[in-house]
């Protein structure tokens, strides 16, 4: 399954912000956090569409689709050169398909700030120079062939537009910025890199770990967000998320009332790295369980059906669609048929998001 890796210069709050995420029973409901590996935590995404489903159809548990965390630990400044645990860092996010960032933007006298001081820019641009530096020697060792590949395939188009496409990085690099801010303007179709699985192609997503007095300031907000735009920019003072996790349900929700929020700042980042992966959900229910299943955006309905059981798309007949809010007017399935609210979909049917599913198959 698809994962989002967690870097960050140290003392910026990553350790506190993966343990509280592992931790967090609310965002795990019936997917208890599974420890594959210590590093690696598996979280639910909320999604209160789940419940509205179990009223509506009486089943008895709910069951959110998942985001998986890596924590990495070792990104520094010289991280690219192979300084301290560099390489290793490098290695273990290049495994993982998109990038969350932990800035550190907390004061705090008592914990030392490797780079000196809190600037969040700055920190952006250690982290990002050390992929780039890293996609750079990438490019180089990999040029010379593709250019050889290129040159006896003369004919061969393919090998023309790799070329192409890896020098247009190379460029896009040495101009210092990261391919997932500067492919499209380059006119690069990044699908033609990757082979060369490069890092900063990945999308990126940010976390601004700031105290409870930044949490509120607007103007603080305005400006980090569009420093990393187009990126998304989520804000969480992970000692709170940490003390959120300790408490009840009804004492959480005062905490975040108290905050001006009605969601944690884990349960956005669940959500948002979610969607960063280019992943959604479909939806099936039923008495036993209401359930929301990954599928990547643009997935057809066999393979829909697919990520349920494989022969679910080996013997895909046609799909049941009604979509969520069309079905919760109506109130009951029943209802939604008499409506002419639930469609049948053939095999080339794209999924959409929220769509709740019933599939007909052979076995
Ligand atoms: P890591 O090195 O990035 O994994 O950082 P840690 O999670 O170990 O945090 C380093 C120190 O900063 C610890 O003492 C944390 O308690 C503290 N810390 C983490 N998040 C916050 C925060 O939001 N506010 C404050 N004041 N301290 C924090």
């Amino acid at each position: 399954s698809l994962s989002i890796g967690i870097v960050g210069l140290p003392n910026v709050g990553k350790s506190t912000l993966f343990n509280a995420l592992t931790k967090n029973d609310a965002l795990a409901a019936n997917y208890p956090f599974a420890t594959i590996e210590p590093n690696i935590g598996v979280v639910g995404v909320p999604d209160p569409r789940l419940d509205t489903l179990a009223e509506i159809f009486g089943s008895a548990r709910t069951v959110p689709a998942t985001v998986t965390f890596v924590d990495i630990a070792g990104i520094v400044r010289g991280a690219s050169e192979g300084e301290g645990l560099g390489n290793k860092f490098l290695a273990n996010i290049r495994e993982t398909d998109a990038i969350c960032q932990v800035i550190r933007v907390f004061e705090d006298p008592d914990v030392t700030h490797v780079e000196g001081g809190i600037d969040a820019a700055r920190d952006i641009e250690t982290i990002n120079t050390e992929l780039i530096l890293a996609d750079l020697q990438t490019l180089e060792k990999a040029l010379p062939r593709l250019a050889k590949e290129a040159k006896t395939n003369a004919k061969d188009k393919d090998k023309q537009e790799v070329l192409a496409a890896a020098e247009a990085a190379r460029k896009v690099l040495d101009g210092g910025r990261t391919l997932f801010a500067g492919a499209a303007d380059a006119g690069i179709d990044v699908a033609l890199l990757r082979e060369l699985n490069l890092l900063t192609v990945k999308p990126f997503l940010y976390v601004f770990n700031v105290d409870l007095e930044e949490f509120s300031d607007e103007a603080l907000r305005a400006k980090l967000s569009e420093l990393v735009a187009p990126a998304e920019a989520i804000f969480l003072d992970a000692k709170i998320e940490a003390e959120l996790t300790e408490l009840d349900d009804a004492e959480a929700a005062e905490l975040l009332e108290s905050m001006g929020q009605t969601e944690s700042g884990l349960a956005q980042l669940a959500r948002v790295g979610f969607a960063t992966l280019g992943l959604q959900t479909y939806l099936t229910a039923g008495p036993k369980e209401a359930r929301a299943w990954t599928i990547r955006k643009g997935a057809t309905a066999p393979e829909a059906a697919g990520v349920i059981h494989t022969d679910f798309q080996r013997g895909f007949i046609k799909a049941e669609v009604v979509s969520f809010d069309d079905l919760v007017e109506a109130g009951s399935m029943q209802a939604a048929r008499a409506a002419g609210k639930v469609r049948m979909e053939g095999k080339d049917y794209v999924m959409a998001d929220g769509d709740v599913v019933e599939f007909r198959f052979n076995v």
